[in-house]
């Protein structure tokens, strides 16, 4: 019996004694937190310094929540990992059969097409989940909630979230590089990509020269900043296809800011521009349909007192 539950938990029993669980699972879990926290401290920093020249490329002209969840960012962030690690090690029997290899590095041209690849895929996954936890009202009580306590976000909150989110978006990341069976530094390059993601989408400005602004399609912090504000729409990580042509989830007010945007206005022109074109068609409504005085309507963008 005894011998039967040796071999049973053996590969769970002995992960620490193979090299390629420290150079695979855990390299990639240490890589990613170092990029989030490498990105999202200094960004924390600035939300929290505040400077008078970057506040008028805020996206939300109000304060950053960070005197309330900043500990809590770290503490969720401690977690996580913990769980993820766990989760890992008891995946580790079949992870370890995963084509992931440290054989020789393709071209450069099938790298780019690959990470390219693992973008696609992943967005295109998170759109499903994400949206699906925001539809099942279970997942979105019990979990998904968790991360839309911050409606102004910035840098450190990026993985401020359950843990089942944090493991389940990790895995989505997993998926395809499994699927192809990567290599290992193509698959730390994309891990690199995703935190670099995870940071920008919550950062809270919208500055010009952000040199991620130079990737084509790549929709930057103001979409996903849009969803904490309006918490319903803009379900997709970065690409916004699927928002705009699938499931008809893209924000209205978003392309009004891409709008604003392109008039030369900076993001607090943008945003007064769209409050006040608000403040119009809810007027308007009211006259001809008869609203309630007083109906709340969500607001996004308060003007700076
Ligand atoms: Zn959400
Ligand atoms: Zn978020």
């Amino acid at each position: 019996m005894i011998n039967t539950l040796e071999t049973l938990f053996q590969p769970w029993l002995t992960f620490y004694q193979d090299p390629w669980f420290w150079q695979f699972p855990a390299a990639t879990l240490l890589i990613s937190n170092v990029t989030f926290l490498a990105l999202a401290l200094p960004w924390t920093w600035i939300a929290w310094v505040d400077p008078a020249p970057l506040r008028k490329y805020k996206i939300q002209n109000k304060p950053f929540q960070l005197k309330q969840y900043f500990l809590p960012s770290l503490g969720r962030l401690a977690i996580n990992n913990v769980m993820m690690a766990f989760m890992l090690v008891l995946s580790w029997p079949v992870l370890q059969h995963a084509g992931i290899h440290t054989g020789p590095l393709p071209a450069w041209y099938v790298i780019i097409a690959q990470l390219v690849f693992f973008i696609c895929l992943d967005d295109f996954l998170y759109y499903w989940m994400h949206r699906a936890m925001h539809d099942n009202k279970w997942l979105l009580k019990h979990i998904h909630s968790v991360h839309h306590r911050i409606r102004n976000t910035c840098g450190i909150n990026g993985n401020y979230m359950h843990w089942v989110e944090f493991v389940a978006t990790a895995s989505l990341m997993l998926i395809g590089p499994i699927l192809i069976d990567a290599h290992l530094t193509v698959v730390f390059a994309w891990v690199i990509i995703r935190q670099v993601e995870a940071v920008d989408g919550h950062a809270g400005y919208d500055i010009p020269w952000n040199p991620l602004h130079w990737l084509p399609v790549y929709e930057g912090p103001v979409y996903h900043d849009f969803h904490h504000a309006k918490f319903k729409g803009n379900y997709a990580g970065c690409l916004p296809y699927l928002d705009r042509f699938m499931g008809n989830t893209y924000i209205g007010e978003y392309l009004q800011y891409l709008q604003a945007k392109k008039r030369g206005m900076n993001p607090e022109q943008a945003a007064q521009h769209i409050a006040k074109t608000r403040s119009q068609h809810t007027g308007r409504r009211t006259r001809d349909q008869g609203d309630a005085p007083g109906q709340p309507i969500p607001v996004t963008h308060s003007k700076r007192s």
